[in-house]
C-alpha cells in the first residue's frame, strides 16, 4: 500500500463531512488549556450546587473581573461592566459595547444554573423508627431511585419569623455531616425489583433521614425531633415553623472529581447547566468584544422557566430594555439585531443504550459542543427550530475562529426530547440556536462530561463575542 491517497479518497475527504474528536485535533498547547481551564470549572462546580450558590459565586467572580452592580435608572456606556442580580437567584453579566446598538445588537448567551434535585417539604420534620426525617417534593426530572443511599448534603435559606435570613450549607466540608435518603436491601427487595423503575422508589419515599439521638428527657414524645430542633435553633436561630418560609435543598454531597485514568473527563452533580453557564460567564469576564455582551444565568429551566427568576420573567427582556433605553437606542430595532445562543447541555451519545439514539445524528463525547437547530419532541413541538441562515452565520463565525463543534438531535425521532429557554429569547424577535456540551447519564446526581467539550463550548462562546 502506498503513502499517497488515492484521487477518490482525497476527493472523498475534501467533499464528506465527518466529527473529529477534539483530543485528537488540538495542538498540545491547546491540550493544556483545556485541562487547565477545567480546574476553574471544577471550583465553580464545588461552590455553586444551587442557583443561589451560583448566582452569588458569578457576583463574586465579576467583582474580581472588575464588573459592577448595575440598577434600574443607573447611567451606562461603552466600556461599561456591569452584573445585574434578580432576587438572588439569576444573574445577568453584561458588558457594553462600542458598537452600535441598533444596527449591531446584542450577543446573548443564556444559560440556567438550576440543577434537578431533592426540596425539603415547607412541614417536613418527623421521627419513626429510630431515625428523624425530613419530607421532601423532588424538583426537575430525575430517576428517583438514583438518589439512594448516596450521601447527600443541604443547602438554601431560611427566612425566620422576624424577617431575617439564615444560609444552610451543610454536608460539603469533609469535617460535615451528611444526609441521606434509603433504600431497601435486595434480600427483601425482589417484589420491588420486579416493579417499574419509575415505581421502585416513590416520590413520598424520598425522605431525608436528618437524626437519630434522643433528647434526653423522658416527658417529651418527640426526642428525636427535639434533637433536631435543638441544632436548628442553636445554628440557624430557626424554630419549627420557619421551615414554612424555608428553601432547602438536598443535593449530592459528591465533589466535581477527573474521571478516567487520562483525566479526560469530569464527573460531577449539575453539569446541566453549569457546564454552560461556567463557559458563558468566564467567557463575558475574559473576552474582548466590541458587541455588547450579555451572560443570562436564569433560574427554574428544570421546571418550566417559570416564577420571577425563570426564563419566561419579564424582568429579563425589562434589563435588556434598560440597558437600550440607557444607550439612547430603540429596544425594538436592538432586539431585530440582536443575536443569541441558548446554552444548555444534550445528550451524549451513549454506546450502552444505543438504542434511544441515532448515531449519525447524536453528540458524541469529546467532539466539542453541540448544537441543536432544533429541541422538542413529537415532531419538533416546543420548539425554537433555528433558521438554515442563522445556522449558516454561526457556522462560519466558528469556522473563522477555530471552534471545534458538532450538531446533534436529543435522541431517535419520538424516543423522547427536550426543551430549553431557547423559544423565549426568539420569542422577542432575537435570532437563538441552542449550543451546549454533551452530557453522559443527565440528571443523574453525579453526571459525565468531557474536558474537550467545555473547552470547545468556552471557545464557542469567545468567538460569538468577536
Ligand atoms: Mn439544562
Ligand atoms: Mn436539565
Amino acid at each position: 500500500m502506498s503513502d499517497k491517497k488515492s484521487k477518490g479518497q482525497a476527493r472523498y475527504d475534501e467533499l464528506a463531512y465527518e466529527k473529529k474528536n477534539y483530543f485528537e485535533t488540538a495542538s498540545e498547547e491547546e491540550r493544556k488549556e483545556m485541562f487547565g481551564y477545567a480546574e476553574g470549572y471544577k471550583a465553580f462546580l464545588d461552590a455553586a450546587k444551587t442557583e443561589r450558590e451560583a448566582c452569588a459565586e458569578a457576583v463574586r467572580m465579576a467583582k474580581e473581573h472588575g464588573f459592577t452592580e448595575f440598577r434600574f435608572g443607573d447611567p451606562l456606556a461603552a466600556g461599561d461592566k456591569k452584573y445585574f442580580v434578580n432576587r438572588g437567584k439569576s444573574v445577568v453579566v453584561f458588558r457594553v459595547g462600542t458598537k452600535d446598538l441598533e444596527t449591531d445588537g446584542m450577543r446573548i448567551i443564556a444559560s440556567h444554573i438550576d440543577a434537578p434535585r431533592i426540596d425539603v417539604k415547607q412541614n417536613p420534620l418527623y421521627e419513626e423508627a429510630g431515625m428523624c426525617f425530613l419530607k421532601t417534593h423532588y424538583y426537575g426530572g430525575i430517576k428517583k431511585y438514583q438518589w439512594t443511599a448516596i450521601p447527600l448534603a443541604l443547602h438554601g435559606a431560611v427566612v425566620l419569623k422576624d424577617g431575617s435570613k439564615a444560609e444552610i450549607r451543610v454536608g460539603e466540608d469533609p469535617r460535615d455531616p451528611v444526609f441521606y435518603i434509603d433504600d431497601l436491601l435486595p434480600h427483601l427487595g425482589a417484589e420491588q425489583m420486579a416493579g417499574k423503575a419509575g415505581k421502585i422508589i416513590e416520590g413520598e419515599q424520598l425522605n431525608v433521614v436528618v437524626g437519630g439521638l434522643p433528647y434526653p428527657d423522658d416527658e417529651v414524645k418527640n426526642k428525636l425531633k427535639l434533637t433536631v430542633l435543638k441544632i436548628l435553633n442553636e445554628k440557624y436561630g430557626m424554630c419549627e415553623e420557619d421551615f414554612l418560609s424555608a428553601e432547602i435543598s438536598a443535593v449530592p454531597a459528591f465533589s466535581a472529581r477527573d474521571v478516567g485514568f487520562d483525566r479526560a473527563l469530569i464527573g460531577a452533580y449539575g453539569h446541566d447547566d453549569r457546564v454552560c453557564a461556567y463557559p458563558a460567564l468566564t467567557a463575558v469576564l475574559n473576552g474582548e468584544s466590541e458587541h455588547t455582551v450579555l451572560a443570562m444565568l436564569v433560574d427554574k429551566e428544570e421546571i418550566g422557566s417559570e416564577g420571577t427568576t425563570g426564563m419566561q420573567c419579564k424582568i429579563y427582556e425589562d434589563l435588556m430594555e434598560e440597558i437600550c433605553s440607557c444607550l439612547g437606542a430603540s429596544f425594538r430595532k436592538v432586539r431585530y439585531a440582536s443575536k443569541c445562543l441558548s446554552s444548555d447541555v444534550t445528550a451524549a451519545y451513549d454506546p450502552n443504550f444505543a438504542g434511544v439514539y441515532e448515531r449519525m445524528n447524536s453528540a458524541m463525547l469529546s467532539c466539542g459542543t453541540c448544537m441543536c437547530k432544533f429541541t422538542g419532541s413529537r415532531g419538533k413541538s416546543g420548539s425554537n427550530d433555528a433558521s438554515a441562515e442563522f445556522v449558516g452565520e454561526v457556522r462560519q463565525m466558528f469556522a473563522r475562529e477555530g471552534v471545534v463543534w458538532q450538531t446533534a438531535e436529543l435522541g431517535k425521532v419520538d424516543a423522547g426530547g427536550g426543551g430549553t429557554v431557547a423559544m423565549y429569547l426568539a420569542k422577542l424577535n432575537i435570532d437563538t440556536v441552542d449550543l451546549g456540551v454533551p452530557v453522559i447519564s443527565m440528571h443523574a446526581p453525579w453526571e459525565l462530561i468531557s474536558k474537550a467539550d467545555l473547552y470547545s463550548n468556552y471557545k464557542a462562546f469567545l468567538a460569538f463575542m468577536k
